[in-house]
């Protein structure tokens, strides 16, 4: 397994974060709904320990609304931490995101003493998205690829309200092997980081374990939620590579057709609200998964 890894880069984006922090007030943290865990930087906690964190679960539109709250519960009962998740498009909930600042530092928000925050998230995770709904106009740019650098930049909400973009890019930490996994089938790291077939196939052994209905509803491979939970995890692949046409000449199943079907589906969510780790998983793996 072979994972884009760039310790230089990160290098310079911690030193730029360790400067940055110190006239830092909120740290507002982005992470992908789907996969809370896997999509943070474990780095940061360390370089941002005595600061408020406001936690937001990104990409909620997209996950599962019961695994939702129970990452917001998760990230509650942790010190000086305030979790909210939301659809960064919507306004509402983005311009929310100026008040719980506050209520995280008080005393900051006037002309004298301003509030400065700092928004901070993995590539593609939707920060520039955020800061456009919370500006309310086209301000950052929005990448469709992740890890495209911007400059850092600064910008105006409100009077003595301002929001600092991630200095440099912060690659995602990977620490055990079912992380990069979910990061690869989020499309949160770079194609050719992961083998997308190995990258499909544990997706869709854990969406048959926790989210069978969803697979027959998109992929009527089995009679019932039964007969579909008792195939085995590559007979079920290749089932719904074949009913969706991913086929070589000759009737074999193009595996790797197959795996991108099943990667866009889950990324667009047509598959429907799936998350793909809870917080009791996420202790699980780094209690007994493989160390990276
Ligand atoms: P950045 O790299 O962190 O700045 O991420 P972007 O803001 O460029 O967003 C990456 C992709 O995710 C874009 O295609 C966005 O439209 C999409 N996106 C951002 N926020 C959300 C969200 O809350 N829900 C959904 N469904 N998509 C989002």
């Amino acid at each position: 397994m072979s994972i884009q890894w760039f310790p230089g880069h990160m290098h310079l984006t911690r030193k730029a974060i360790g400067e940055r922090v110190k006239t830092i007030d909120v740290v507002i943290e982005m992470v992908d709904a789907r996969l809370p865990a896997s999509s943070a930087n474990p780095m940061l906690r360390e370089l941002l320990e005595h600061k408020p964190n406001l936690k937001v679960l990104n990409k909620a539109d997209l996950a599962d609304a019961a695994r939702t709250h129970e990452w917001l519960d998760w990230y509650n009962q942790q010190h000086n931490t305030k979790a909210v998740a939301m659809d960064g498009h919507h306004t509402a909930p983005a311009r929310a995101l100026i008040d719980a600042c506050m209520a995280l530092a008080p005393s900051r928000g006037t002309m004298d003493k301003p509030m400065r925050v700092l928004i901070c998230g993995i590539p593609n995770v939707g920060k520039s998205t955020l800061i456009n709904t919370m500006v309310g106009r086209r301000a950052a740019k929005a990448a469709n690829e992740p890890g495209v650098t911007r400059q850092e930049q600064r910008f105006s909400l409100q009077d003595g309200f301002y929001l600092f973009d991630t200095p440099g890019v912060l690659w995602p930490r990977i620490i055990v092997a079912q992380s990069g996994y979910n990061l690869a089938a989020a499309g949160s790291i770079g194609r050719n980081a992961f083998d997308d077939e190995l990258v499909a196939l544990e997706l869709v052994a854990y969406l048959q374990r926790h989210y069978p209905q969803a697979l027959l509803a998109r992929y009527p491979v089995a009679d019932n939620v039964q007969a579909l939970t008792a195939m085995a995890d590559h007979v079920l692949f290749d089932e719904v590579g074949r009913k969706r046409g991913a086929l070589l000449p000759g009737g074999r199943v193009n595996a790797q057709k197959a795996a991108e079907i099943i990667l866009q589906d889950f990324r667009s969510g047509v598959l429907g609200r799936l998350t793909i780790e809870t917080p009791a998983e996420f202790q699980e793996w780094l209690a007994t998964g493989e160390r990276l």
